[in-house]
């Protein structure tokens, strides 16, 4: 069967390969080489199939990022188009047409709002590292040399290049790189923020967050109101507000960016995961007006960071068809309903399991924690979530938790219908786990 591309054929030296060769992102190699990954070839809509023809409901947006399901073919049209045309050139020195339709695109979010800049990086973590490095370099250039420290918050997570992990609140991920990065006081809510001394303040040049909700952090939503006051501290005392909705951008909150929920404007706005409808690497990194202004000038102004790919004519293609489907698909509109229903079906999920303490909401952003029924937490070292999740692929669930939070965070066009196979498929995985305990 030479040349046979019918994905069995290849299974076993993919996995062999893999096994070999592949080091994979937050994953303990050891164990991992000792199973036999999951290979996903396929895709269609919310579902995705694996090399032995499974389908599975795609529970976790592909690691948050897609939000048009799989294979739209407006979104693939639009690549298909662009690759005819050219697929990368170079950003620095050179525009593109995508990346300039793009930037209009995304400032005229925010009209009349100053945030009307903007700079593409690849990921999300490069969205925030270049918004941290701005931050600082525009202290140093206006006059305000000593103001260059950060506050975030607790459990947070930006990234993992150096300056985005800087900020990051998790610290098993993040403590042991601490001395290595940016100087950062954590948080933990607004009050402690508001009791930031004058000192600490006068060295600020920015406050950073995941606004209305952290995801890395077990899915928590933050205090309605909170994003508000925030900005106010940050208008009162001269400091920046840099919010990362990697994540919570694209609709994932009910509203295009969680921001305009609040009716809050930051200073910079990172964006990246959805931007492509989980397409493509691309992120954006809006900047305000006055910002931007402070790198006018000579050499010694300019802001000396970029990437290759920078404004990937392919990614920004990808982009614009993502927008374009918002309009066509009625996206936002449709969302109300979708995010109550899955509400509804988890809460009632945790009414019937005495094993769900907790159910966390925003939007089409989710998390079911797990608890032993006498509400105390499992010892992390029993990876209750991760089993669970890992017998939701029997039931035709993909998905991840972050400890023993279950996340359900879908694509955006995900339907009713879906919904309820995802949470039915949940509640199996539940009942299959505790079948095998005994309490
Ligand atoms: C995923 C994420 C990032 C990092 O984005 P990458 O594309 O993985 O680099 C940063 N901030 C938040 C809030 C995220 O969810």
């Amino acid at each position: 069967m030479a040349g046979c591309l019918c994905p069995d054929a290849h299974v076993d030296t993919w996995i062999t390969a893999d096994r070999d060769h592949c080091w994979h992102p937050f994953t303990r190699q050891g164990e991992w080489e000792k199973t036999d990954p999951l290979v996903l070839v396929g895709g269609s809509g919310v579902w995705l199939t694996d090399s032995k023809g499974r389908k599975y409901i795609d529970g976790n947006a592909s690691i948050w990022t897609n939000i048009h399901g799989h294979g739209h073919p407006v979104i693939s049209q639009a690549i298909k188009d662009q690759l005819d045309q050219v697929a990368h050139t170079s950003y620095l020195g050179f525009a593109n047409p995508r990346a300039s339709e793009l930037a209009e695109r995304l400032c005229g979010f925010f009209p009349d709002s100053g945030l009307e800049r903007v700079f593409y990086s690849d990921d999300g973590s490069t969205a925030v590292e270049c918004a941290v490095k701005m931050a600082i370099q525009y202290r140093l250039q206006t006059g305000e040399p000593d103001r260059t420290e950060f506050i975030a918050f607790d459990q947070c997570y930006h990234g993992d290049t150096m300056g985005a992990a800087s900020l990051g609140g998790v610290g098993a991920f993040f403590e042991r790189f601490r001395k290595f990065g940016f100087p950062v006081q954590h948080v933990r809510d607004l009050d402690e923020l508001l009791a930031v001394s004058p000192e600490q303040i006068g060295r600020t040049a920015a406050v950073v967050i995941e606004p209305l909700v952290q995801g890395v952090n077990q899915i928590r939503p933050w205090p309605e109101g909170m994003l508000r006051a925030i900005r106010h501290w940050c208008d009162q005392h001269g400091v920046h507000l840099i919010l990362d909705e990697v994540m919570t951008g694209f609709g994932r909150t009910g509203s295009m960016f969680a921001c305009q929920r609040e009716e809050v404007v930051p200073d910079f706005l990172c964006l990246a995961k959805g931007l492509t409808g989980g397409y493509l690497p691309l992120a954006a990194t809006l900047v305000q007006a006055e910002i931007y202004q402070g790198f006018l000038g000579g050499a010694e102004k300019a802001f000396y960071y970029g990437h290759s790919y920078t404004a990937n004519q392919l990614g920004c293609a990808a982009a614009l068809a993502n927008l374009d489907l918002f309009e066509q698909e009625q996206t936002l509109e449709l969302l109300p309903e979708k995010v109550d229903l899955l509400g509804r079906l988890l809460n009632e999920l945790a009414e019937r399991s005495d094993l769900v303490i907790e159910i966390r909401q925003c939007g089409l952003v989710a998390g079911g924690e797990l608890r032993a029924p006498d509400g105390s937490a499992f010892p992390v070292t029993d990876r209750v979530g991760e089993t669970v999740c890992l017998l939701a692929r029997d039931h035709g669930l993909l998905t991840r938790a972050i400890l023993d939070t279950v996340v359900v965070l879908p694509p955006l066009s995900i339907t009713a219908d879906e919904i309820r196979h995802l949470c039915a498929a949940l509640e199996a995985a539940i009942n299959d786990w505790s079948h095998e305990q005994t309490f």
